[in-house]
């Protein structure tokens, strides 16, 4: 099924073949962040995808609680994301970032990538223990980032309520990876 905002984001994000490597095809998102109207519903859905969540909707406090407390953005294109989201919904963002640019204490983790491995961290006091974390990335392809991302904010005690992302390649086997955890994508292609 499809969604006129996922038509919409289909027909504004572009495909380059063989980016960065032969074999891959790049689903590059930056017109639609450049579009106000098209980022502006992005955001919109991104933040309120939490409430289509039964984890997220159950931890809801009343209609004005977006369901999440912080929102974790992933290095770099979920950091446009997540800011986004935040000021939508009226919370905080967190950066999860590549490994030695955070200055403070932080977790790390490993994680494989289809050509070797990388490390991703979170400052360890970034988010409060029950914190509820909504977790946002622009693409989800093998899904190998967004359960490293995961599993950093839940190691400093955070509640994922949900994982949501603008666009979705299941042939890759991201949701499989990401489980229990569900992922909220508005385009799936
Ligand atoms: P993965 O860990 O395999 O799910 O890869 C997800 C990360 O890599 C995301 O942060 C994406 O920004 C990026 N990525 C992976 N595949 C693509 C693709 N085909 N087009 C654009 N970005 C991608």
């Amino acid at each position: 099924s499809t969604t006129p905002l996922a038509e919409l984001i289909a027909s504004i994000a572009v495909d380059i073949p063989d980016f960065p490597e032969p074999g891959v095809v790049f689903r590059d998102l930056t017109p639609v962040f450049a579009d106000a109207s098209a980022f502006r519903q992005v955001a919109e859905a991104l933040a309120g995808s939490v409430l289509e969540d039964p984890r997220g909707a159950a931890l809801r406090t009343g209609p004005d609680d977006p369901g999440f407390d912080v929102v974790v953005g992933v290095e770099a294109r979920g950091f446009l994301l997540a800011a986004a989201v935040a000021v939508v919904a009226g919370t905080g963002v967190v950066p999860v970032r590549k490994a030695g640019k955070l200055p403070r204490s932080t977790v790390s983790a490993d994680y494989t990538l289809e050509y070797g491995t990388a490390t991703l961290e979170l400052h360890t006091d970034s988010i409060t223990p029950g914190q509820r974390v909504l977790v946002v990335d622009d693409v989800l392809a093998t899904g190998g980032t967004l359960e490293a991302a995961i599993g950093l904010v839940e190691r400093v005690g955070g509640v994922v309520t949900s994982v949501s992302v603008v666009i979705e390649l299941p042939a890759l086997g991201g949701r499989q990876r990401v489980a229990p955890h569900t992922v909220h994508a508005l385009w799936t292609t």
